[in-house]
């Protein structure tokens, strides 16, 4: 059997190619991808930095937002992972070692291997390793021992099943990690499909006020975060941000604050000043290391804020977001804005990227 595959062959290079099917051993599954998401990371990939980081190699094949049906499950791995062929799932993409501290404590996700050997994920794979297809965009996705599954519905629509990562980080960095709670006013700084997910989790967490930010060229985007549940939206690049969330709040400031906002370092700096005096902020938003935050701990220690850093989603937060978009209650095929076959992977990564004019990209699927 053949699968059909889009390799990276170098930066901002793909071919579609096909690579023989392998086999499936004990411990191992086969899954017939059905979707895959795309974030802000293929668009990363895709443009090489992760290369130049030395993170990954080419040639590769991306995709680390999977879903699909199991078309063969192997005995062991059968019973490990719950599930049967026939089952639809969506992959989790760390393959995680099992044994190291942080996996022993539950936080698999900050497995030390995973920071040690480059990344040990899906669709951030070389070719060569174990028994190949290892990345979502394919027809099929070879199963490695370490995978983490979760079930999901035969009738969710492939709109709704690839969101499942975007909507897992927002419960998991607006939600579970800060702990907000019923009536609480949360700041949520950035309007992508991460900033989205986040207004949809405070919502289903009770949070009384909602208040997003974008630039002005986001619009669409804060129309989808009002239609969603947020109270307010802000522009930065039109108002003052700070000011904006004191006056909502009447004067008491945010309880929580939440950063999903790649490079830009203004953010940060905005919600040590919006938040209340014993707030919380969660810092989400990639830097890339070309900018440091000029930020006054004094501030923090002043206000005795609360900061996480957060990496990843994790099972407790894959559990909730795959529950919400089953429920779907809150209207969420919204996020999904384009689709593409995996001849268009390259369409699909620069539709999400923004270098397509006139293309208003969240959330992109690739459909083989
Ligand atoms: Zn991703
Ligand atoms: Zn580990």
């Amino acid at each position: 059997m053949k699968a059909r595959v889009v390799v990276q062959v170098a930066d901002r290079r793909l071919e579609l190619a096909e690579h023989d099917v392998p086999c499936v051993g004990a411990n191992e599954g086969l899954l017939r991808v059905e979707g895959c998401g795309l974030c802000g990371s293929d668009v990363e990939q895709f443009r090489g930095h992760f290369t130049a980081k030395g993170i990954v190699r080419y040639p590769l094949i991306p995709g680390h937002e999977p879903v699909g049906t199991l078309v063969e499950v192997g005995a062991n791995a059968a019973r490990a992972w719950g599930v049967k062929a026939g089952d639809r799932v969506a992959v989790e993409p760390h393959l995680t070692c099992g044994f190291c501290r942080a996996c022993l404590d539950g936080t698999y996700h900050l497995c030390k291997s995973v920071r040690a050997e480059g990344l040990p994920s899906y669709g951030f794979l070389p070719l060569d390793f174990g028994r190949g297809l290892s990345g979502g965009y394919a027809d099929y996705l070879h199963l490695h021992p370490r995978t983490i599954l979760h079930r999901i519905p035969a009738a969710m629509p492939i709109e709704l099943a690839t969101q499942y990562q975007a909507l897992a980080a927002g419960v998991r960095w607006a939600v579970q990690v800060p702990r907000t709670a019923l009536g609480d006013a949360v700041l949520i700084l950035g309007c992508g499909q991460r900033g989205l997910g986040a207004v949809v989790a405070c919502r289903e967490a009770g949070a009384g006020t909602i208040i997003v930010t974008g630039l002005a060229r986001d619009r669409h985007k804060l129309a989808l975060a009002r239609a969603l549940g947020a109270h307010h939206t802000v522009l930065v690049d039109q108002e003052d941000t700070v000011a904006r969330v004191q006056a909502i709040t009447g004067g008491h400031g945010a309880d929580v604050a939440i950063d999903v906002v790649p490079a830009a370092t203004q953010p940060v700096i905005d919600a040590v000043e919006a938040v209340r005096p014993g707030g919380t902020i969660v810092i989400a938003g990639v830097k890339g290391g070309r900018n440091t935050v000029a930020l006054d701990t004094d501030r923090v220690l002043f206000k005795e804020l609360t900061v996480h850093g957060v990496y990843s989603q994790g099972r407790a937060a894959y559990e909730q977001a795959l529950r919400l978009l089953t429920e779907n209650r809150y209207g969420l095929e919204r996020l999904h804005t384009h689709r593409f076959g995996l001849d268009q992977a390259a369409q699909a990564i620069m539709t999400l990227g923004g270098e397509i004019e006139g293309r208003e990209a969240i959330c992109v699927a690739l459909v083989p």
